[in-house]
């Protein structure tokens, strides 16, 4: 029996959602069902929603809405899509049709204190029990690292924005 495992990726470095399709990957090479929910929607198309399209029934892929930006003018609205993108999240995890669910991005809906954390707490506490969850974002709450099995904190040594390389295709993504 699979022991259902929430890992959380999270610090300044890059590597958080990466890390999270990494996994994404090993499991559908495994045959496994993944669902990865983007809270945040980035301005390019990247690779990794394309690859949904390749591995139709496996790997559904969920941008949320325009996602929501904490810098609005437009807090109501924020709030409505944040609260949205949440109770899709919730309603994949209750389903209890796939192995791994990623929530990217995640972390800000508490950091900028448009989902309770308890709230969020709780759904994940109460997931399905073989259900592996993969979290990431910046500044992870205290509660999200507590209701965790695994940690990892990606630390900024070097990277090419500071000496001008302006994001890739195939490598931001
Ligand atoms: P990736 O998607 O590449 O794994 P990430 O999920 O760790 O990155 P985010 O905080 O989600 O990082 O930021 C997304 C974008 O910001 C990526 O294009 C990434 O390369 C860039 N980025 C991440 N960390 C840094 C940093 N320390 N300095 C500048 N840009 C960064
Ligand atoms: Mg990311």
């Amino acid at each position: 029996m699979t022991k259902g495992l929430l890992a959380v990726y999270t610090g300044n470095g890059k590597g958080k959602t990466t890390a999270a399709l990494g996994l994404a990957v090993r499991a559908l090479g495994h045959g496994k069902k993944v669902c990865f929910i983007q809270f945040i929607k980035g301005a390019w198309k990247s690779g990794e929603s394309n690859l949904a399209q390749k591995f139709a029934g496996l790997l559904d892929f969920h941008v949320m809405g325009r996602g929501f930006t904490w810098k609005s003018d437009d807090l109501e609205k924020d709030r409505a899509v944040a609260r949205q993108a949440w109770d899709f999240a919730v309603s994949m995890i209750r389903a209890n049709t796939y192995d791994l669910i990623v929530l990217d991005e995640l972390t800000y809906l508490i950091h900028y204190a448009m989902i309770a954390e308890d709230e969020i707490v709780d759904v994940l506490a109460a997931r399905p029990p073989a259900l592996h969850l993969i979290i990431t974002g910046r500044y992870a709450s205290d509660g999200l690292i507590r209701a965790a099995d695994l940690v990892t904190e990606m630390l900024a040594v070097k990277h090419p924005y500071a000496s001008g390389v302006k994001a890739q295709k195939g490598f931001e993504y």
